[in-house]
């Protein structure tokens, strides 16, 4: 493999995250790294493409920078870019949680388990393991066993924990994210809660998978990524499917991005469920003047109108568009 994706965070003092942005977006285009990083006062934190050069080139970079000389990459192996441009941007927070009160981990957060900690401890009964992340992540994959809080929104999650205490009670809870950063924050505000027995997993499951302990084990499926490849493999000794078909929800991991370009939502689906509702994930998208699927397929005029009565003679006739309830 050519390629390499890197995701990373790092909490520091970053005076002024515009400038910083501006400069740092002009060093990664001259590099000819892709991705997305995003700088507030607080730090960075990005996930990025490139060749073995430049992206080693980009760590060794970070690495003797004052700021960030403590930084953790993971790194992933790809065939290819993971992004197509590349982004700096400057924010008001490092990850957007919605949590009411801001936290700095850097003095308030859970306790560090390494992976084979947490790989022990989550087996335990005197823990729970939480996922804080959003359902459409966790729908393709999570711990076995995993809480997921019943929310629409992650920013409805810190009230579906305080009124679900029961389920914590007595209990070590164990939090856990893609990269790390969600945790760094969640497990902060979890004790300021006033839960004490907090910890969370260091690295994130990306760290998680390479692991040579953990090996990726109790993970169910895939884990949902935010670039192209959208999902990768974590579990390194079994594999079991969670993920299930938007439209007939059999076992599946496949995901497309509905056909409509204003809903775009990504839906679980077979290639064959895709071709049949022409790619929509519901009626309104199926027919809707833009689909793009239509096109790449080159299907006649006729056809789809065709295929369109079909499925509105079906219970699909009655799904509501995927972002319409996203909230
Ligand atoms: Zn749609």
């Amino acid at each position: 493999m050519k390629y390499r994706v890197l995701l990373y965070y790092y909490y520091a003092d970053v005076e002024d995250p515009e400038t910083f942005a501006a400069d740092h977006l002009r060093f990664c285009k001259d590099l000819g790294l892709k991705g997305r990083i995003l700088v507030a006062h607080e730090g960075i934190n990005g996930t990025v493409s490139g060749d073995y050069e430049q992206t080693e080139r980009y760590m060794e970079y970070m690495k003797a920078h004052p700021l960030f000389k403590d930084i953790v990459f993971k790194i992933d192996e790809a065939e290819e870019h993971a992004f197509k441009k590349m982004f700096v941007r400057p924010r008001p927070e490092l990850v957007n949680l919605s949590l009411d009160a801001d936290i700095d981990p850097r003095e308030q957060t859970g306790e560090y388990l390494s992976p084979a900690e947490f790989y022990e401890q989550m087996q335990r009964d005197d823990t729970v393991v939480l996922d804080v992340r959003n359902i459409y992540e966790y729908d393709v994959g999570h711990f076995r066993g995993a809480i997921k809080p019943e929310v629409e929104t992650f920013r409805d999650t810190p009230q579906w924990v305080r009124d679900n205490k029961h389920l914590f009670e007595g209990k070590k809870i164990l939090t856990y994210c893609t990269g790390g950063i969600r945790c760094e924050k969640f497990s902060g505000w979890l004790k300021n809660e006033g839960f004490d027995n907090v910890a969370q997993l260091h690295g994130g499951v990306a760290t998680y998978s390479k692991d040579p302990v953990a090996k990726g084990q109790l993970w169910d499926g895939q884990m949902y990524v935010f670039d192209e490849r959208l999902t990768v493999p974590i579990n390194q000794v079994e594999h079991v499917v969670v993920g299930k078909d938007h439209f007939d929800g059999e076992p599946c991991e496949r995901y497309i991005n509905c056909a409509n370009p204003e809903c775009n939502a990504q839906i679980l689906s077979s290639e064959e469920n895709q071709a049949y509702h022409l790619g929509g994930c519901s009626i309104e998208c199926a027919e809707h003047s833009r689909n793009r699927y239509i096109v790449e397929q080159n299907m006649t005029g006729e056809f789809v109108k065709a295929r369109i009565e079909e499925l509105k003679q079906t219970d699909f006739a009655k799904t509501e568009p995927v972002l319409s309830h996203k909230g």
